[in-house]
C-alpha cells in the first residue's frame, strides 16, 4: 500500500532514527506525529517539514508516562482522524558492565526502551483493534537478537521488544484484528546514541566502532518505509539492517 496519507506517529522523534524516518515517510506523502522530551527539536523539525510542504504534528512526550502515550494518540486522532502506523523508537543505550552497578541507568533502559514500548502499545491497541487495522513497528536492535558483554540491560530491554512484538504479531492473527508488526535490528547508526553512554571505557569503545563502522539512519528509515509500503494482507516481520562492513 502506498505511505501517502498514512497517518504515522513516531517516538524518539526528535534526533537521529526517529528524525530520519519522518523526513522520508513525509516525502512519501505520510502526515506524522512526532514526539519526544526535547520539544524545541521536535518544533524546528516539523518548521522545516512544514517548509518543504509536507504535513507534521508534534508533541512534547515522555513515553515512560502513560499519559503521554495517549495524549500523542489523541492528537493524531484530532489532527487527523485515525491512526495507521506507530513507531516505537525512544530510547536509550547507557551501556557498561553490570560490576559497575549503574542501577539507575538500568532502571532508565527497563522504563524506555521496555516500558515505553509497553505505554506506546497501550495507547494504540485500543485504537488498533477497533479500527481492525494498524502497523507497530519498534526498533530493538542486533542487541535484541543477541548478547554483548558489556550491554546486559540493553540487550535484556531489546530481547524483551522482540518478544513483545512476536507475541503481537501472533495474537493479532489469532484474533483477527489485522494489527500488523515489524521489529527492526539495527547495527551500528550514525545518532546521538553513544552520548547516553556515562561510563568512560564503554563510551570509548563504543565511538571507536562507530566511527569505524556507522550508517546514516536514512538506512532504518528505508526499512520502515518498507514495511509499510506491504499490501495490506501482507506483513514483513523481522529486519536487521547495518553496515556492510560490521561484523555484528
Ligand atoms: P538518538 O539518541 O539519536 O535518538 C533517541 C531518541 O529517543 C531521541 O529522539 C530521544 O528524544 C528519544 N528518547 C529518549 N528517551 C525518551 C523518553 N523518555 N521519552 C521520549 N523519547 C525519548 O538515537 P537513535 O536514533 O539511534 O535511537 C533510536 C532507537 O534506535 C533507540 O531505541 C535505540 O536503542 C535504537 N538503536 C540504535 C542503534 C544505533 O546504532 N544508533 C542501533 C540499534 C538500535 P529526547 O531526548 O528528545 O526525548
Amino acid at each position: 500500500m502506498a505511505i501517502k496519507d498514512k497517518i504515522v506517529i513516531i517516538t524518539g522523534a526528535s534526533s537521529g532514527i526517529g528524525e530520519a524516518t519522518a523526513k522520508l515517510l513525509v516525502s512519501k506523502g505520510a502526515k506524522v506525529v512526532l514526539g519526544a522530551r526535547r520539544e524545541e527539536r521536535l518544533k524546528k523539525l516539523v518548521n522545516e517539514i512544514r517548509q518543504e510542504g509536507g504535513d507534521a504534528v508534534y508533541l512534547a512526550t515522555d513515553v515512560t508516562i502513560a499519559a503521554d502515550n495517549h495524549k500523542l494518540v489523541e492528537l493524531a486522532k484530532a489532527e487527523y482522524g485515525k491512526v495507521d502506523a506507530i513507531f516505537l523508537n525512544a530510547g536509550l543505550m547507557p551501556n557498561a558492565p553490570l560490576s559497575k552497578m549503574k542501577t539507575d541507568e538500568w532502571n532508565q533502559m527497563v522504563d524506555v526502551n521496555l516500558k515505553g514500548v509497553l505505554n506506546g502499545l497501550e495507547a494504540v491497541l485500543p485504537e488498533f483493534t477497533r479500527q481492525k487495522f494498524g502497523h507497530v513497528i519498534a526498533t530493538s536492535s542486533v542487541a535484541g537478537i543477541k548478547v554483548y558483554a558489556g550491554a546486559a540491560v540493553y540487550c535484556a530491554t531489546k530481547w524483551a521488544v522482540r518478544a513483545l512484538m512476536e507475541a503481537l504479531r501472533i495474537e493479532s492473527a489469532q484474533e483477527g484484528t489485522n494489527i500488523r508488526t515489524a521489529t527492526i535490528y539495527p547495527a551500528a547508526i550514525n545518532t546521538e546514541l553513544l552520548g547516553t553512554i556515562s561510563d568512560k571505557e564503554s563510551a570509548a569503545g563504543y565511538n571507536a566502532l562507530y566511527e569505524q563502522y556507522a550508517i546514516s539512519p536514512s538506512s532504518v528509515a528505508n526499512i520502515v518505509a518498507f514495511a509499510l509500503e506491504q499490501p495490506d494482507n501482507t506483513n514483513v516481520s523481522e529486519f536487521t539492517v547495518g553496515p556492510a562492513a560490521q561484523p555484528w
